[in-house]
């Protein structure tokens, strides 16, 4: 025994002669852009991203909304949740 786990803590301290509060913001660049015209949001995985097949995008935008025609698009978090709301009541297919 007699191992110790430490729970490191650490101060925030602000070091710096500048008084100003820097803010790192972490725009998240992703690979993969959402297929809904006019979007511009990421659908990438780590952003929450869907796939979804086409037909049911263009039951939701038709088909001049969505961007391209692929079997599978992708779909931003945003944009899905859209989706969802559209098809409520609707049976769940997937999931
Ligand atoms: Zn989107």
């Amino acid at each position: 025994m007699g191992f110790k786990s430490r729970a490191k803590k650490r101060k925030a301290t602000t070091t710096g002669n500048d008084g100003s509060t820097e803010e790192t913001k972490a725009e998240f660049v992703g690979e993969v852009p959402c297929d809904i015209k006019g979007c511009g949001n990421w659908a990438d995985k780590k952003a929450g991203g869907r796939k979804m097949a086409y037909d049911r995008a263009v039951e939701v935008w038709g088909s001049s909304g969505v961007s391209q025609k692929v079997r599978k698009i992708s779909l931003c978090k945003p944009c899905y949740r859209t989706w969802k709301k559209e098809n409520k009541g609707q049976p769940k297919e997937w999931e």
